[in-house]
């Protein structure tokens, strides 16, 4: 799960971590009102949505020369011009892809006098099952791109969480940054917190970019990006209700309320399979054939009637779906009991696309027969290799 900008801040900012004061604000004149708790004089002006690059994004509604989703500005006039242009338009960024994401909220905050930007992150390393800190002195800039023109320029430091934080993890951050004195310190300082923020909030990502030396010498976390184990959500209720599901896609919404794990994907067969492993297979194997999938989705062990049928719906509403391949294996759940789901399933959504199902397990000859008997346009296969050249096959045919 991830989170806006101001929502990181305001989570970092209870684990001690220094950031500029700054408030959301939802409409033009909370934008104004945001701003005048300010000191001023400089007032910056952020688009949230859940990615990065605002800065050098571009909205779609704005003429090319418009400023993108990060703006600074001198004065309450200011403010209100960049909320008002900024508000409900579509911004595009390297990260949002081509469709960009609408912006429904802003961050009003302070302006600071920046000398240097860094860049700072941490991350789960599931190779070394340990927390990898990644530093770099070239702040502000698209950390990709620094990791491919001069990799020298990125550093990392491993925590292992047996041992927790120690002070030489925070020194070595500082020596990286070439940080000395008083800024040495703070890093070593800044480093604990928020690796105590990670760990506490079971986060999966903090990537703070760029961190700041101001021209008065203190290091400030400018920007935020956190993301959250899912997995662990379950004892962090103060932070499921950060979650902004408009920020998130419709269908993985629709997916999470039956418990169905769906990712929406770029190719034009639609799959629904139990269990992730055959799942992955099954997306391997229309791959193989020519292919892509439309969607991962795994309907779990109980595949029930409702969650077949909502799957369906999750399915047939992506435009890109061209047919369906269902595969399921029936081990607790019997294969008759999964045919009678999908026939009632497929007879309430009136499918329209090639529908080719594969059923393997108990009872798979009375699940066979019973999508046999169903009047249903179902082409049925024998085993995978089967399912996915048929349906490839008949979406060409129908093509
Ligand atoms: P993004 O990464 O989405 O582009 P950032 O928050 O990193 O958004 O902002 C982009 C740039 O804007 C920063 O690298 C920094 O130079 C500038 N900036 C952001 N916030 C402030 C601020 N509070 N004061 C001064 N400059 C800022
Ligand atoms: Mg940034």
């Amino acid at each position: 799960m991830n989170i806006h900008e101001y929502q990181a801040k305001e989570l970092l900012a209870k684990f001690g971590v220094a950031v500029p004061a700054g408030h959301a604000a939802l409409s033009v004149d909370e934008a104004v009102a945001a701003a005048g708790k300010l000191p001023g004089p400089l007032y910056v002006v952020k688009a949230q949505i859940h990615a990065g690059g605002r800065g050098k994004g571009k909205f779609k509604e704005l003429p090319a020369e418009a400023k993108g989703g990060v703006r600074l500005t001198k004065s309450l006039d200011e403010v209100k011009a960049a909320a008002t242009e900024m508000l409900g338009n579509t911004l595009v960024t390297i990260q949002t892809g081509e469709h960009g994401k609408q912006v429904n909220r802003l961050y009003v905050t302070d302006g600071a006098d920046i000398d240097k930007e860094y860049y700072l992150s941490m991350l789960v390393d599931r190779a070394t099952g340990r927390i990898a800190m990644v530093v770099s002195t070239e702040g502000g800039m698209d950390i990709e791109a620094v990791a491919h023109d001069t990799p020298e320029k990125i550093q990392t430091i491993v925590i292992d969480p047996a041992e927790g934080f120690q002070p030489h993890h925070g020194r070595a951050a500082a020596f990286a940054l070439k940080l000395t004195g008083d800024l040495n310190k703070q890093c070593v300082k800044l480093v604990e917190q928020l690796y105590n923020a990670f760990v506490a909030t079971d986060m999966s990502m903090l990537e703070v970019n760029p961190l700041v030396e101001t021209k008065d010498g203190q290091l400030l976390v400018l920007d935020a990006k956190v993301s959250f184990d899912s997995n662990a959500l379950f004892r962090h209720k103060d932070i499921v209700e950060l979650r902004d599901v408009t920020e998130e896609d419709p269908a993985e919404v629709e997916a999470s309320k039956y418990d169905l794990a769906y990712i929406k994907l770029d190719g034009d067969i639609g799959c629904m399979v139990n269990g992730a492993g055959l799942a992955m297979a099954t997306m391997d194997i229309i791959k193989l054939n020519g292919m892509f999938p439309a969607n991962f989705l795994d309907v779990g062990g109980g595949a029930t009637t409702e969650k077949v049928t909502a799957a369906f719906k999750i399915i047939l509403a992506d435009p890109a779906v061209k047919g369906i391949l269902v595969n399921i294996f029936g081990g607790i759940m019997r294969c008759d009991i999964i045919a009678e789901g999908i026939v009632t399933a497929a007879k309430e959504v009136n499918i329209q696309v090639p529908l080719v199902v594969r059923l393997e397990g108990t009872n798979v000859e009375k699940g066979k027969e019973i999508l046999a008997n169903s009047g249903l346009a179902i082409v049925p296969a024998d085993d995978l290799g089967d399912a996915a050249r048929k349906i490839v096959a008949e979406v060409k045919q129908a093509a």
